[in-house]
């Protein structure tokens, strides 16, 4: 297998029990759904075809004007208007076990900019008022309640994320409805966790509120959910909410939006970094400092004394998650790629075309560091005296 073929497929994890796709259920995933092989490993030559019918236009998932007798439930928190893919493997592994007469709903906690119909959605309810960090305990799950309520689902399917998902479900749970957690396999007969440190893996059958692990269900559906937003039902669900709200113990006071620059590494939102490429290390404080961005550099810039060794990113420094990575110069060498791997949007600079960061980023500069530094300081100092002008 040539090298090239090899970067395209996409391994999920063997020592899962198994995934599930549109497909059926596969241990090893490869590429796109339908690109899968077989249980026993074994990969046709069609498995790594490039024009295969998946990546043509998606069909949806149900008929036009069929009305639906059942309902799947999924419920997500997003993260500045997203869905991570955890929350988008949750909706998914909804819409896989749905059948032709059972809707998918899924309700959303923080707004959200991603399309419903490509998470496999039929209808969506958004709650934007319960967005970024808000703590609202108490709120949440009077619209979840409130919602179950009105639309009976079969089964309620949440990411079991350890942080917001995980607390939702379980306080639902507690509430009365049967809860199976940290589910690694779901099937529509089943659904199986693992118990004792990893050491037995216990089988029952579909609980109605799902918690499921990472990489249960495979995200990259190959149809459309109908993708409706349910404003009307918003509104309602957002009532119970609010009367919840108005009456718990918990004042919550909002969050404080810091500089990033005043921030941790790893805590940053949007980090600039350099790598050997930066030669004027004062023009690029100047411009980490106009745009407010927290600094990092590559081990070499670092091992140069450009920067101190609490500033190195990679797999011997700091791992980062930042929304937005700005490198400039670095190569993208692979210790260093593996301290980004959880950054959203990294854009490089880079006067080589073929260096492993620009294959890397979402968006790419073939250029000079130095003019590029210079021209967006520029850019960003007109900005901001305009700003301050009017
Ligand atoms: C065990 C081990 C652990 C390591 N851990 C880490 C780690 O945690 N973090 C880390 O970063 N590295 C780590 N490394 C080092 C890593 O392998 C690379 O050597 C290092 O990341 C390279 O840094 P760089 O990209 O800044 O420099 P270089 O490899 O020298 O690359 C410089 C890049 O800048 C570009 N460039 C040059 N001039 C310009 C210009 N004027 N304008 C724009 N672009 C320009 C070049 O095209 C090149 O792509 C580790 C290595 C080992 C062996």
């Amino acid at each position: 297998m040539d090298m090239a073929i090899q970067n395209n497929v996409r391994r999920v994890n063997p020592r899962r029990p198994f995934t599930v796709n549109a497909d059926g259920i596969r241990r090893i995933v490869l590429g796109q759904p339908g690109d899968s092989g077989d249980d026993n490993g074994d990969y046709g030559s069609q498995a790594l075809t490039h024009n295969h019918p998946h990546h043509a236009a998606k069909p949806a998932r149900l008929a036009a004007g069929v009305a639906t007798t059942a309902c799947l439930l999924a419920v997500a928190h997003s993260d500045r208007g997203a869905l991570d893919e955890h929350a988008r493997q949750a909706v998914a592994a909804a819409a896989l076990l749905a059948d032709a007469a059972t809707e998918v709903v899924l309700l959303v906690f923080g707004e959200l900019n991603d399309d419903v119909a490509a998470l496999g959605a039929d209808r969506c309810i958004v709650l934007p008022q319960y967005g970024g960090h808000a703590f609202a305990p108490e709120a949440e799950l009077a619209a979840l309640s409130a919602l179950a309520e009105e639309l009976q689902p079969a089964h309620i399917f949440i990411p079991d994320d350890g942080v917001a998902g995980s607390d939702l479900g379980r306080r639902l749970g507690a509430a009365g409805a049967g809860i199976a957690t940290h589910v690694v396999e779901i099937s529509q007969s089943g659904l199986a966790a693992y118990r004792q440190q990893g050491s037995m893996l216990a089988r029952r059958s579909l609980a109605q509120i799902i918690l499921l692990e990472m990489d249960v269900a495979d995200a990259r559906l190959p149809f459309l959910g109908r993708g409706q937003l349910a404003d009307q039902l918003g509104t309602a669900i957002g009532m119970a909410a609010g009367a919840a709200a108005s009456s718990s113990p918990f004042l919550d006071l909002g969050s404080k939006i810091m500089a990033a620059s005043q921030m941790e590494l790893d805590e940053a939102d949007f980090i600039v970094s350099a790598g050997n490429g930066v030669d004027d290390v004062a023009l690029f404080n100047s411009l980490a400092n106009a745009l407010d961005a927290a600094v990092g550099a590559s081990r070499v810039a670092v091992d140069d004394g450009k920067f101190k060794r609490d500033k190195q990113i990679g797999a011997t420094g700091k791992t980062v998650s930042a929304s937005a990575y700005l490198a400039f110069g670095i190569s993208g060498a692979v210790q260093h790629l593996q301290g980004i791997k959880d950054c959203r949007h990294v854009i490089a600079v880079n006067l080589d075309a073929s260096a492993p960061m620009i294959k890397r980023a979402d968006l790419s500069i073939i250029g000079d560091a130095q003019e590029l530094m210079t021209a967006l300081l520029d850019q960003v100092r007109q900005a901001r005296s305009a700003e301050a002008a009017s």
